[in-house]
């Protein structure tokens, strides 16, 4: 098959390129995110490959179909960026990596917590210039603290199970309850989690029932002081009630690695320009915020996967075969 492939980084070259041309694939590697603009970018070839911040909504779609194009393979879990619905019509099948590596998102969102709790960020910077004072740097015991998960799928999962391995109690809430959480921590309504935990953590998709579940009304029932992580998807936290609520001190932690409006920044090196977005501009100046741009998937082993199973979904394409990682719109 030929593949165009959106938003592409060397890196994706690097993993990607030579695995699908063993597999007899050509892949062609086009840095632009796939937009209406840059759709027809595609008009040469059987399927297109994405990835988190393309936006593949009804226009796009149609005019990938106008040009023949049958697969859109994502290369990453969430799929709130896609048009289910569209694509059915269209006939463009969808097939997604659902686990390339739960572990390192996971990883990565303990990461964040305990850099934030212990300010290690600050620290490094204050002792390379020679600033070894510790005001500002008190954190607190995870031990003996409560941690809430909002989604406990794969990554809230290994989230709260190292936690709960550190002494700390977990909580939990999904409206579709799992036996493995349930050996992990105790699930609560939404409310009393959000009342009773030291730490929040969103594990949820992103759907219009948990767009901004993090908001003004919902950061009035947390404690003052609570720290809010996010490895999710930007839409769950309304940013500018986030702001308010740091700016009030009721919130005392954000770790962010997702932003609502993170297409136009996340994955690009803006060093040398005007960063337009002055909601992110203000987040980033809050000490007690840390902020890393969708990197919590990045590790070799999840590469690797994302390759193999992408791999894996133009072959069950080709062969006519269903498999766990097709995406169908859901019927109502
Ligand atoms: P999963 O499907 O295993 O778990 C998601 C859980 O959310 C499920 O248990 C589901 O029941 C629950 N849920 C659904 N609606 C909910 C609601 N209204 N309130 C609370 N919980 C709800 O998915 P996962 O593999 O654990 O991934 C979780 C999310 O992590 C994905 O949706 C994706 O957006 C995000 N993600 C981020 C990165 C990254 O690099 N930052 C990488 C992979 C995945």
């Amino acid at each position: 098959m030929r593949i165009a492939v959106f938003s592409a980084k060397p890196y994706d070259e690097r993993f990607l390129k030579a695995p699908a041309a063993d597999a007899g694939h050509e892949l062609v590697f086009f840095a632009e995110r796939l937009t209406a603009a840059t759709a027809i970018l595609a008009a040469d070839f059987d399927g297109v490959c994405v990835f988190v911040n393309d936006q593949v909504d009804a226009a796009v779609l149609r005019t990938l179909a106008k040009n023949g194009l049958r697969l859109l393979l994502l290369r990453c879990a969430g799929f709130n960026n896609v048009d289910l619905v569209a694509a059915e019509e269209l006939g463009i099948g969808v097939r997604r990596v659902p686990a390339y590596s739960p572990y390192a998102v996971a990883e990565h969102a303990l990461a964040l917590i305990l850099t934030l709790n212990r300010k290690t960020h600050r620290a490094f910077n204050r002792v390379r210039e020679g600033n070894f004072s510790l005001e500002g740097l008190v954190g607190f015991d995870i031990h003996g603290s409560t941690a809430g998960f909002i989604g406990t799928g794969k990554i809230g999962c290994l989230t709260a199970e190292p936690l709960a391995a550190m002494g700390c109690r977990v909580l939990g809430y999904d409206p579709y309850p799992a036996e493995s959480f349930s050996k992990i921590g105790k699930y609560t309504s939404l409310e009393t989690l959000l009342a009773e935990s030291d730490i929040i953590s969103l594990h949820c998709p992103l759907t219009p029932a948990t767009r901004h579940l993090i908001n003004r009304e919902t950061l009035k029932l947390t404690k003052t002081g609570v720290m809010i992580i996010n490895t999710s998807r930007g839409g769950l936290i309304n940013t500018e009630d986030l702001i308010e609520a740091l700016k009030s001190g009721k919130v005392g932690y954000v770790g962010l690695d997702v932003y609502e409006q993170e297409a136009d920044v996340f994955f690009e090196d803006l060093s040398g320009e005007i960063i337009q977005d002055d909601v992110l501009q203000r987040l980033v100046t809050f000490p007690n915020v840390l902020i890393t741009s969708h990197q919590a998937f990045f590790t070799e082993t999840a590469m690797r996967n994302i390759t193999a199973t992408t791999l894996e979904n133009i072959e069950d394409f080709l062969a006519g075969r269903s498999s766990a990682s097709e995406v169908k719109a859901k019927k109502s």
